[in-house]
């Protein structure tokens, strides 16, 4: 989808801060980061939000989970979240399904 700005980023189209890239996803620092480590984890596959998944993603859904963990790792936090806002209600502005790795400094719960 070329009006997507992560569709965009997984093309190589539009610039970022790239940590990690494979077959099926992408990995991306925040521009706005909200802590010393914030890292985006896309799916290559333009998939609007989570609540869109079929089964036929069950399988990337769990590579996302493992390359978040990765990134998390290899930028030094071995305590981190993992959170996927979906909807505008939730704080969804990209409707590109992505995590959020979110890590380097205490993080409260619930987030509010
Ligand atoms: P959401 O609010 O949809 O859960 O998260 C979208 C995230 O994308 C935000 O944290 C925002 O800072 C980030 N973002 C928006 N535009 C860009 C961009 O052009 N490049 C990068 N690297 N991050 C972006
Ligand atoms: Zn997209």
């Amino acid at each position: 989808m070329s009006d997507c700005l992560f569709c965009r980023i997984s093309s190589g189209e539009a610039r970022a801060d790239r940590v990690h890239e494979d077959e099926h996803a992408v990995a991306f620092r925040d521009i706005n980061p909200a802590g010393p480590t914030h890292i985006l984890v896309i799916p290559r596959k333009h998939i609007a939000t989570l609540a869109d998944l079929t089964e036929d993603d069950d399988a990337l859904v769990g590579h996302l989970a493992r390359v978040a963990a990765k990134v998390a790792k290899a930028d030094g936090q071995s305590d981190f979240r993992l959170a996927v806002n979906c909807g505008a209600g939730a704080g969804q502005s990209v409707f590109h399904l992505h995590m959020h790795v979110i890590g380097g400094r205490a993080l409260k719960w619930p987030p509010g």
